[in-house]
Order: structure tokens, then sequence, then C-alpha cells
């Protein structure tokens, strides 16, 4: 296994921050994981698995390994009449997973197409967008324990996927290495499409008949005229997450400011969108230095050029900081720090 030193992560990182990696070594197969964890000469040097780089702001040089993860794969485990089962290996493209479901006429994903990364990654924070989750497909996932060297299995109810939330960002951060994802896609696909502007860019595409093709596509074309491509500037998607607040809360928010949106959850709980909360605060749009907010999507900081992940972090402390004063909400990040 070819081992790095002094290893740039700037290619490997959406927001782009010039940022090294004193050590990196390329996954390819879970055995190149035994060898690292077992070596004499790396065992205990501090590791962090990196996938696509679409989740992470690193605030400085990391000063360890960094596992790119590149295992490959696409194997059919099972097939019935309804549903196929697919597994995949972590270091695939998660876009181009989808297409390839897409194609072959397997649904379930077609609404996560264009989503930055690895499928690895896509079960740590139960990825989602135009109202499909992950954890809606998801069947189970396999990962290399680091504690024992054991592989283990997890299934969907192991992960205890929530909004942006499993089980490795919590209890099981940092223990894990996923090596497989294997997801459970319709032969028979229903179509999600009352979400979000899907149903209008059909119609302006000129789609009768609905299709996965056409699903995916619309999901791409939106995408693409709402969100800043990482390769133009520098982001890592949503930087927070949609805060939930209690329904009181949320009453006594309204009578205050009218406009606010709010997606009531159940009887005690309402998410409230973070994009609207940081544009009230007059954020859109603003740059400090290298680094600011998206003009179109007040929820994606950007890195214009030349930025360091402290800016970066310095102006998400000044937004949540604004947005808690005006609203006494908290933001949460859902970019992973490092
Ligand atoms: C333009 C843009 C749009 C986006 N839109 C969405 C969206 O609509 N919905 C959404 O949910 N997300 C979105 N994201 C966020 C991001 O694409 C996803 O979270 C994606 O799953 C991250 O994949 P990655 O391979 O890049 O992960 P990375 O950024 O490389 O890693 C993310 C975290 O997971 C850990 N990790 C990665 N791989 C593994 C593994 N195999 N085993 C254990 N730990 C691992 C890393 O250590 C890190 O903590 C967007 C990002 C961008 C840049």
């Amino acid at each position: 296994m070819l081992i790095e030193e002094n290893f740039s992560l700037k290619p490997h990182n959406t927001f782009g921050l010039d940022v090294i990696a004193n050590l990196k070594a390329s996954i390819e197969q879970t055995e190149d994981l035994e060898e690292l964890f077992k070596s004499d000469k790396y065992r205990t040097v501090k590791k962090m698995v990196l996938g696509g780089g679409s989740n992470v702001l690193f605030t400085r040089n990391f000063l360890g390994m960094v596992l790119k993860m590149e295992i490959q794969g696409v194997e059919v485990m099972e097939e019935g009449d309804d549903s196929i089962l697919v597994s995949f290996g972590a270091g695939e493209n998660w876009h181009q997973c989808v297409l390839w479901a897409v194609e072959k006429g397997y649904g379930g994903i077609e609404n996560l197409s264009l989503i930055p990364g690895t499928i690895g990654a896509a079960p740590m924070q139960n990825i989602g967008a135009y109202g499909v989750e992950l954890k809606e497909v998801f069947h189970s996932l396999e990962a290399y324990e680091i504690k024992t060297g054991k592989m283990v299995r997890f299934f969907n109810e192991d992960c205890k996927f929530g909004y942006r939330y499993s089980v490795f960002k919590g209890a099981q951060r940092d223990k894990y290495i996923i090596t497989k994802v294997n997801l459970r896609l319709s032969k028979k696909p229903s179509f999600n499409i009352s979400y979000g502007a899907i149903k209008e860019t059909l119609e302006s595409m000129g789609v009768e008949e609905l299709s996965l093709k056409s699903v995916s596509q619309a999901v791409i074309n939106i995408r693409q005229s709402k969100l800043p491509d990482p390769a133009q500037i520098g982001n890592a998607g949503s930087f927070f997450k949609n805060p939930v607040v209690e329904n009181g809360y949320f009453d006594s928010l309204r009578a205050a400011f009218e406009e606010i949106p709010g997606y009531r959850l159940n009887e005690e709980f309402t998410k409230v969108p973070a994009a609207w909360l940081i544009d009230q605060c007059g954020w859109k749009g603003k740059r400090l230095g290298n680094v600011g907010v998206h003009d179109k999507q007040a929820l994606v900081l950007v890195n214009h050029g030349g930025g360091k992940g402290k800016e970066i972090i310095n102006l998400s402390m000044d937004i949540q900081k604004s947005v808690q004063g005006t609203f006494g909400i908290q933001l949460d990040t859902e970019v992973n720090i490092i």
C-alpha cells in the first residue's frame, strides 16, 4: 500500500482549503485497514477517514494520517420480483451509484442525485434531499471496528438514523470505518415529486410520463440552478442543520415574526429553515475577506479563494450569535469540523 507524506488536501476537500496531511494512505480493500492498524509504524498514528471531502472543514493541517476511502465495487446480492439488494464499495462516488441505479431502473435514490461524495459517507449523516433520506433504502453496512480489527455489520435499525444523524455521529463516533453499504432498491419505483420545485421543473422539461431518469434529471437541474458548484466556488453544501424547536416557542416566534416559515414535525416540534433565519439577520451574500455566505443560498458558506478554515469557523460563529440574538435559536453545524 502506498503511503504518501505531506499530502496536499486542497483537491480533496470541496471548500478548497489549502491544508496538508502528514501522511495519506489509499484504502482500496479492507486488508489495507488491517495492515495499517496492525503495523508497528502506523498503529498509534492519529487517523481520519476521508471520502470526497464534501462535508468536512479543515481548520488546520491534519497532524496524522488521512485514510482516503477508495474501496470500489457494485454487486447484486439478492434479487426478487419487487426489489434488489445491491452492495456498493464505500469509495464509490455517490452520484455515479445513483446514475447506475437510474439506468438499471432501480428506484429509491433518484431524488438524491448530484449529492457529492462517496457512498461510504452517506450513512454518516443519513444524507437527504428533496423529501428522501438514505434510511428509506438503506439495508445494512459493513464496517471495520478499529478497536478489535473485526468486520461488523450494522442493519438499518442499528444505525439509529435521524435528521442528518446516525449512530456514527453519536455513540459510535470514530470507532468504525465503513467499507460497504448495502441498499435495497425498488424494481417497481414509486415517485416522490411533491417536494420543492420538482413538479414544476418536470413540467418545464416537458415531461409527460414520469421515469426515474426524468425525476433524477429534474433534481439535477434544480440543484445546478440553486447550489454553488464546488469546482467554481469552495463550499460544503449546507453548513448548518435546520433547527427544531418546540411548537410553543415557534408560535411565540410567529407572533413576533409573522413571516417565519416552519414545518410542524409532530405535536411537539417544528423545524425552521436555517437559511431563512440567516437571511433575516442580513448575512446572505455577505463577504468577510476571502470567505462569505453564498448570495443565492444563505445556508451555504463559501471560500471565495485563499480563505482559511479558521475564517470560515469565525464567520459561522458570528452567524450563530446573530441568529441566537435575534430568534433565540441555536444553529448546529452539519459540516464536520476537523
Ligand atoms: C454542493 C454540495 C451539496 C450538498 N448537498 C447535500 C444534500 O443535499 N444532502 C446531504 O445530506 N448532504 C449534502 N452535502 C454534504 C455531503 O455531500 C454529504 O454529507 C456526503 O455524504 C459526504 O460525503 P464525502 O465522501 O464527501 O464525505 P467526507 O466529507 O469525506 O467525510 C464526511 C465525514 O464522514 C467521515 N467518513 C467518510 N467516509 C467514511 C467511511 N467510509 N467510514 C467512516 N467514516 C467516514 C469523515 O471522517 C467525515 O467525518 C452537500 C455537499 C456539497 C459540497
